[in-house]
């Protein structure tokens, strides 16, 4: 029975709260790939025959990664699914299912929390993934949200981080940046546009693009951008050992981010440095362009050429006159004193 009189969580209790979310999964019942969901002590599922298992664990913590005066708890709900998601979009893979751990203060009303998890499982049902388990505790300060994805895929069509060619174009999907600029708005005290909030609040994990790469072998590198784009291209070139050329003028920016920069052209480093933009970085070979060109027609995603990888180590910014810039490959890290909370 699901109380409806109650208020906040201690009125229902981790198994009021567990009764909860099977109601809301009611839909989700008849999956015939899922043996077992909620209810047991594991969760049972099938996989492909012959597809790799992938498996991505997210922690968002309350204050850390995100603060509840800020974004709705429908927002949360479906970014910390949305972040997670999109690990498995880097990889190429398809979701299936999710893992939710949750920390909870016992005065969390239970419209939000409903919203939350609302959220949370919209954000599945949207990548065609199953929400089939997790844990439940209380939490004394503030809340706690560990999120495990599994995907799959077929074993010779992954794309790790290692996999750049000197000679590839480097590619971003979307626009950059509006995601840090939103936040970096936040912390001065002003209200970011809508929909550069929207960008910060509620990520859209680009699976459709991530499969197809890697579905058409298009794709030789690829990452998610959550730590900001130096840094995670970074990642690539780390791992592919390789040097990169970016051009500061090719950064697909969105109208709100270039009104920003008109006024403030310092707050560049936002949009090279800042996170979370969860678009997908990938490296291609310069012919895989004409296909790349009608893959971003057929997603309505612009797919932007910003680079190139060469050989050898180190980032710069080049400039159409041939100027080169050296950086660093340094975006958030959560052990560096300075960073924003
Ligand atoms: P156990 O004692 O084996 O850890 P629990 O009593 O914690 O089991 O959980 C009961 C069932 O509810 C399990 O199937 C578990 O996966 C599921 N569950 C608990 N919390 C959550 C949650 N936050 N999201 C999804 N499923 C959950
Ligand atoms: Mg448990």
């Amino acid at each position: 029975m699901i109380a409806t009189t109650t208020h906040n969580l201690a009125s229902i209790g981790e198994f009021g709260f567990i009764a909860r979310l099977r109601q809301k999964l009611r839909d989700q019942a008849g999956r015939a790939d899922v043996v077992l969901a909620i209810g047991d002590d594991c969760s049972a599922c099938t996989l492909p025959a012959g597809e790799l298992l992938l498996t991505s664990t997210d922690l968002l913590i309350e204050n850390i990664h995100f603060r509840r005066d800020w974004t709705s708890l429908y927002a949360l709900g479906r970014k910390s699914a949305a972040v997670n998601l999109s690990d498995i979009a880097a990889m190429g893979g398809t979701p299936r299912y999710l893992h939710l751990g949750l920390g909870l203060p016992q005065d969390l009303v239970l419209d939000e929390l409903d919203a939350f998890c609302d959220g949370f499982l919209d954000e599945c049902r949207a990548a065609g993934a199953l929400l089939c388990g997790g844990d439940t505790c209380r939490s004394q300060t503030g809340m706690f949200i560990s999120v495990s994805v599994q995907g799959t895929i077929p074993a010779d069509q992954l794309v790790r981080r290692s996999g750049g060619q000197p000679g590839d174009r480097l590619y971003v999907s979307g626009t950059l940046g509006d995601s840090a600029l939103a936040l970096h708005l936040l912390q001065q005290g002003q209200t970011p546009a809508a929909a550069l909030a929207r960008r910060h609040h509620q990520p859209t994990p680009r699976l459709a693009l991530g499969r197809a790469l890697a579905a058409a072998g298009l794709a030789h590198a690829m990452i998610d951008l959550s730590d900001g784009l130096l840094a995670d291209l970074g990642h690539i070139l780390q791992q592919s050992q390789l040097a990169a050329c970016l051009d500061p003028a090719a950064l697909p920016l969105s109208v709100d981010v270039r009104r920003h920069l008109n006024h403030k052209p310092e707050d560049l480093d936002v949009v090279l440095r800042g996170g979370e933009d969860y678009e997908l970085l990938f490296s291609a070979p310069p012919e895989a362009a004409p296909r790349l060109e009608q893959l971003a027609v057929r997603l309505a995603l612009p797919l932007t050429a910003i680079g190139s990888l060469q050989p050898g180590e180190g980032l710069w910014l080049c400039r159409p006159d041939g100027s080169r810039q050296p950086v660093e490959a340094r975006g958030f890290n959560h052990f560096q004193s300075g960073q924003p909370a």
